[in-house]
């Protein structure tokens, strides 16, 4: 064997171990969280109807039953089969609605609610981080402190983006309180 053929078998069986470390890593199979819902409790006592204009035409205005959870909007008859007291129950104008009356006080529960999150799976972690994701998605939500000076001060709460592949927050926009929100990302998400 000459020195040369010698060298590009090396050289080639290199890329191979690196072309299966690559295609090893992209196969395993991510792991996510149990999937779990937001439940909000609304007492009896909020059963008289609230009307909510629409977002899109002001001319438009849903009735919404507060403690029933449920609304005049088209939305509404597809997430009617949905568990009472859950979030896939909710159309915008409930949603809205229960955050009116002050049903829903917790400012992270209003953030989620006010800042709905197309991913279906939700996973607290104590009481101002939460995570919305869609198994097999690489992108999630999460909702923790806005990043304002003083919003980790005030308990203000916000909705941002990240990729778990790319390690990168969306539109730049990362909250004051990363390190921890990272650490739990390490954790519960693979
Ligand atoms: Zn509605």
């Amino acid at each position: 064997m000459s020195l040369s053929v010698m060298f590009w078998t090396i050289v080639m069986g290199a890329a191979a171990v690196a072309a299966w470390g690559i295609w090893s890593h992209r196969r395993r199979t991510p792991r996510y969280p149990r999937c779990g819902t937001v439940m909000v409790d609304v007492p009896r006592k909020w059963s008289r109807p609230v009307e909510i204009p629409s977002f899109t035409d002001p001319e438009v205005v849903y009735v919404v039953n507060p403690h029933r959870m449920t609304c005049t909007c088209e939305e509404f008859q597809r997430r009617r089969h949905a568990k009472w007291g859950s979030i896939d129950r909710m159309c915008d104008h409930i949603a809205r609605a229960l955050v009116q009356i002050g049903a829903v006080k917790h400012g992270l529960l209003t953030c989620i609610l006010l800042n709905r999150s197309p991913r279906r799976c939700y996973h607290s972690v104590g009481r101002h981080l939460v995570f919305a994701f869609e198994p097999g998605d690489r992108w999630i939500d999460i909702y923790t402190y806005d990043d304002s000076e003083d919003g980790h001060r005030m308990g203000r709460f916000q909705r941002y983006g990240y990729h778990l592949d790319d390690q990168r927050w969306s539109r730049r926009k990362r909250p004051p309180n990363r390190d921890e929100v990272l650490r739990q990302i390490r954790r519960l998400f693979r």
